[in-house]
């Protein structure tokens, strides 16, 4: 992952005393070869290594205590800037009614991210309405009343012949009528930018003046999303972007270039399919941190509180700060891990965890290994799971009887969750402020 070559490249930093401005320059062609096959856009890539290096020799790391983290720290508010710096939200009209349109390419997730953004504002006590503004495809405004009907959210709608500019508007004007606040357009997408498109989106822009007009953009795309993000805003005009599929592979790439090249904010990320939950308000410090792969408790905190017993998680974050993480722990977080989403999201908002995605990737959640994972640990005794040390031979064997599985997956599993837990020791006692840069080691 990005994360692990941009923590590579600082590794020969580390334990200097003294750094050489050769040091640091071997450091950054490492991060710039890092962002490159992270797929950050090349002038993006050059441009951030210039102001880090230049940082950097501003910074006085030569003779400071600790030059790696310095550097690191450097790098990473560079990479909060390139993120847009501050938070940047969705605007709502302070008097009356908000419209805000989603367009982008097909398959993006615009309607998705409708029926996300529906739910999200309807638990804010606002009251949306959804407008069917898709009519080349039945499916799509089928798509999107299945949507409103998971959300208990009127959806408008007219005949597929209507043209989408007097559905954006009728819905805009039925909106008022019923006392709506907010009118969340879904517009067609094709699977490139054209121009009769753009001419469309255009035509119900000058309709209803739409508050915000954001880009849904399919993160996975990588560079694609940059191109897109800058023809959209030269072509139509847009206020922000929406980044999707976040839970992908592709994270970091495109996100860090998009702001740079549109100058416009990303606002939120998608970051699983679930209306629920699926949509976060995008944190440039926060994803930076990720990105570096220091953690990221707060957001973690922060869904847990909306999906989850918060106080079990944060019970949680507190052991794994002092490094007592047990496996009756591990077993209560698997037992609430649907609710947040996929594993893998909560693998990379805990801190140092990033490197064990790939390796818990293939581990199905409603499937056998995780059943597994449960039996095994279900077939301990209390004391065996606070304190797996004593966890011999036949102490091994009596547990994989019990859970009806080969002693083999005990100890694959234990294996997996000493490596877990040594990860979580190392961070033992080190700040997790996402403001504050933490030891990487
Ligand atoms: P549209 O053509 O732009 O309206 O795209 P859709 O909303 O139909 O989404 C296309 C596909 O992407 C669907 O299968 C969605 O479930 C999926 N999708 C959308 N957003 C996300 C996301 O944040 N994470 C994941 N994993 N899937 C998403
Ligand atoms: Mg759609």
């Amino acid at each position: 992952s990005l994360g692990d070559k941009l923590q590579s490249a600082f590794k020969d930093l580390r334990g200097k005393g003294k750094l050489s401005e050769s040091d640091i320059d071997g450091a950054l062609r490492e991060v710039r070869r890092a962002l490159l096959e992270a797929d950050v856009n090349f002038k993006v890539a050059k441009d951030f290594i210039a102001h880090v290096r230049e940082k950097a020799m501003g910074e006085e790391v030569f003779g400071s205590l600790k030059p790696d983290q310095t550097v690191i720290k450097i790098v990473r508010d560079e990479l909060t800037e390139l993120l847009g710096g501050t938070q940047s939200k969705i605007t709502l009209s302070s008097t009356g009614m908000t419209v805000i349109m989603l367009v982008g390419l097909q398959g993006a997730g615009k309607t998705t991210t409708a029926g996300k953004l529906a739910l999200m504002f309807k638990k804010k006590g606002h009251r949306p309405l959804l407008a069917a503004c898709d009519v080349y495809r039945p499916a799509a405004i089928k798509q999107l009343e299945v949507l409103g009907q998971q959300t208990d959210v009127p959806v408008y709608r007219m005949p597929p012949n209507v043209d989408p500019v007097h559905i954006a508007s009728y819905a805009v004007d039925t909106a008022r009528s019923y006392n709506r606040d907010i009118v969340i357009l879904d517009t067609a997408g094709r699977l490139t930018i054209d121009e009769k498109l753009m001419a469309e989106l255009r035509n119900i822009k000058a309709e209803v003046h739409p508050q915000e007009i954001l880009l849904v953009l399919d993160s996975m795309t990588g560079q694609d999303a940059v191109t897109t993000a800058k023809a959209f805003d030269e072509n139509l005009g847009i206020d922000g972007t929406i980044l999707t599929k976040m839970d992908g592979d592709a994270r970091g790439g495109a996100a860090l270039s998009i702001k740079t090249v549109t100058g416009k904010p990303i606002k939120m990320i998608g970051v699983s399919e679930k209306l629920d939950g699926g949509l976060e308000d995008f944190h440039p410090d926060r994803m930076a941190g990720r990105i570096l792969d220091l953690g990221d408790l707060e957001t973690l905190i922060e869904t847990a509180q909306r999906n989850m017993d918060a106080e079990s998680l944060k019970d949680a974050a507190g052991k794994i700060r002092k490094g007592e993480f047990t496996l009756d722990d591990f077993l209560r977080q698997l037992k609430q891990v649907r609710k947040l989403g996929s594993f893998q999201s909560i693998l990379g908002m805990l801190p140092g965890m990033g490197k064990f995605k790939d390796q818990l990737k293939d581990i199905d959640l409603d499937g056998k290994e995780v059943k597994h994972i449960e039996a095994i640990i279900l077939s301990m005794t209390p004391a065996e799971r606070t304190n797996v040390k004593i966890l011999n031979g036949s102490r091994r064997k009596r547990i994989a009887n019990g859970a009806g599985v080969k002693i083999q997956d005990v100890n694959r599993m234990m294996k997996q969750f000493a490596e877990m837990q040594k990860t979580m020791k190392k961070m033992r006692g080190k700040k997790m402020n996402p403001s504050k840069l933490g030891n990487l080691s």
